[in-house]
């Protein structure tokens, strides 16, 4: 049943209200006084409101002119000797090396290539065997299970699954708020996010992979939501490995290679589920039995998409200079500001915040819950305010700091409240539309 009588929800437009200008004026504000605000001239960018790059990232500007130039010169004209002389050969580790100050890590640790989903089994299984070399000795394993977080974006749980299997052990998936409680002595891996892709919590980090350490498991973290949002320190925090997307906060490009992470003192016993002739000492040797590389290369599998790959890196030129704490604290005052918006404008009981509203608890989005909001995202779509949809009631705001201001936050909030003042209230909408 609605609570709202039908006819009554007519929204009222006057002027700018009185907490409008504010909000106007203080948007003006926080804008002329960003630090980044010069970056998002960096960036291929119209009058929409986008705030999808948590999804996918928007253009780097300098991105189509280095790919026409890779694909008609060093492709076109260079051929097979681009693999040496235009350094496509060495590009994984290049890559991974330009991605490392980003995710707090040193040098040689980093490679990228493959897909999120791909390093997410590379590092599982790989994290597996580490473990069962440190047990060396008994007939069947006694850590038995690997740990991952509940709400887990779908893919790391399916590839645990899998891995688990192949490896003989068995999936415990438990809330995120436990993992470093129920972590003990049966536990050979965690798995967990580092920000939840759905309501951009951040999780504890450091505390986990302690409390994993302290029950003599391996930390595995998945950084899509948070490589390029937020500073990570994976070196100082002692993460054993570590995955992250190339398309999201890095903004490389629509199924951009991803990263992996083998901490320096486990590289030697990080024996790869996929051991591919990139990854042996000598490639070109065509030897017939396996020697993995040293290094991070030992994460490579076959021929790397060097196309995709060119164009991340190009893509990771908009971070040179960029201060993480700078970025960081942009990031937190937009979301902060965000949700300061919508309790002003949108009618109040409409939308529900999942995201945490501690400081040190938010990641660099927004989830709303809200009825209705596959029909209210395509409204705000149609309006120029780019977000996304979750099932089954949640509505995603991402804010890149790269390139978000506070007027894009601002004029979000303001035409959420327009379409919301427009359609029924809450529970009328309840049911989505199809498609
Ligand atoms: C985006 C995302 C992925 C994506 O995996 P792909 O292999 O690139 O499709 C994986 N895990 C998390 C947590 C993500 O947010």
């Amino acid at each position: 049943m609605s609570e709202t009588t039908p006819g009554a929800a007519s929204p009222t437009t006057p002027g700018p209200t009185a907490p409008a200008a504010a909000l106007a004026a203080r948007a003006a504000e926080l804008d002329a006084a960003d630090p980044l605000a010069d970056r998002r001239k960096a960036f291929v960018l119209d009058d929409t409101v986008y705030l999808d790059g948590n999804s996918l990232g928007a253009l780097p500007a300098d991105v189509p002119g280095r790919l026409a130039e890779v694909v008609a010169r060093e492709w076109g004209e260079l051929r097979i000797r681009s693999w040496t002389e235009s350094g496509w050969w060495t590009a994984p580790e290049r890559v991974g090396d330009r991605i490392a100050p980003l995710v707090g890590a040193a040098p040689g640790q980093v490679v990228v290539g493959d897909s999120t989903s791909v390093n997410i089994f590379k590092a599982l299984v790989a994290a597996v065997r580490i473990a069962d070399g440190r047990e060396a000795g008994g007939e069947s394993p006694i850590r038995d299970e690997i740990l991952v977080d509940e709400a887990t974006f779908p893919t790391d749980g399916y590839i645990a699954a899998s891995a688990a299997r192949m490896t003989g052990r068995t999936v415990r998936a438990v809330p995120m708020g436990e993992l470093a409680h129920r972590v003990g002595p049966r536990t050979a891996v965690v798995l967990a996010n580092h920000v939840d892709y759905r309501t951009g919590e951040l999780h504890d980090l450091p505390g986990i992979t302690a409390a994993a350490h302290r029950a003599g498991a391996l930390a595995v973290w998945d950084l899509c939501h948070s490589a390029g949002a937020l500073p990570v320190r994976l070196d100082a925090d002692g993460v054993d490995l570590a995955v992250g997307c190339g398309y999201k906060y890095l903004n490389g490009g629509p199924g951009a290679p991803a990263f992996l992470y083998v901490r320096s003192d486990h590289q030697a016993a990080f024996d790869s589920p996929l051991p591919g002739w990139n990854s042996h000492a000598e490639p070109f040797a065509m030897a017939e039995t396996y020697t993995p590389a040293d290094g991070a290369v030992r994460g490579r599998v076959g021929t790397p998409d060097i196309l995709s790959m060119l164009a991340l890196e190009t893509a990771l030129e908009v971070w040179d200079g960029v201060d993480l704490g700078q970025l960081r604290e942009k990031s937190l005052a937009l979301t902060d500001f965000f949700l300061a918006c919508v309790a002003e404008l949108v009618p109040a009981g409409r939308v529900a915040s999942l995201t945490p509203a501690e400081r040190d608890r938010r990641g660099s989005q927004v989830a709303l819950r809200c009825p209705g909001a596959e029909q209210v995202m395509g409204e705000l779509i149609r309006r120029g305010v780019v977000g996304d949809f979750r099932r089954p009631d949640v509505l995603r705001f991402g804010f890149t700091p790269l390139y978000t201001s506070f007027g894009d936050a601002l004029r979000a909030a303001s035409v959420l409240a327009e379409v919301l003042a427009e359609t029924p209230g809450a529970g009328a909408g309840a049911t989505p539309a199809g498609g």
